[in-house]
């Protein structure tokens, strides 16, 4: 896997999001099943589109066919890529496509930074921003690196 600079979302909101669906987000879990070991690949401004998106989610994880079976729905990767949302669970249907495309739209017009109304833009690196973010760039977030550095610690301090 390359090395290179992604804003994160912060740990603390994170936090909100491992509390609310414990099962979907497997914040620890083995890289080779789920990307979110990464964290949330993402300014801080697209926390509402994601947990609104959740929220629109559980009740056709949790009430429909996608949560039983041997392998329980996860998001497998959510992340930042060319300005736009992009969120990965192992399951879908269509609802839950209609509904994470739809996230993924309202990201490309919602700065990643603030949460404010945005624009897609940028020559060698594409972001949404707003006009007071505009020259934002990628980071300081923490490297995937110093990421999987702090995680192994958490896991460490936990044992
Ligand atoms: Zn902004």
């Amino acid at each position: 896997m390359t090395e290179r600079q992604q804003t994160i979302m912060r740990k603390e909101l994170e936090q909100k999001f491992v509390e609310r669906w414990p099962t979907w987000f497997e914040i620890g879990g083995d890289p080779r099943h789920t990307l979110m070991p990464y964290g949330f690949e993402f300014g801080d401004g697209w926390y509402d589109i994601v947990w609104q998106l959740c929220e629109g989610l559980e009740p056709f994880v949790t009430g429909a066919t996608l949560n039983t079976g041997d392998a329980p729905f996860i998001v497998v990767q959510v992340k930042e890529k060319l300005g736009g949302l992009h969120f990965y669970t192992n399951k879908s249907n269509e609802a839950v496509l209609h509904l994470i495309a739809a996230a993924e739209q309202q990201s490309l017009v919602t700065c990643e930074i603030c949460g404010q109304p945005g624009t897609t833009q940028g020559k060698y690196w594409i972001r949404t921003r707003c006009e007071a973010h505009a020259n934002v760039k990628p980071g300081p977030g923490m490297s995937k690196a110093e990421m999987i550095e702090e995680i192994r610690l958490l896991d460490s301090n936990a044992n």
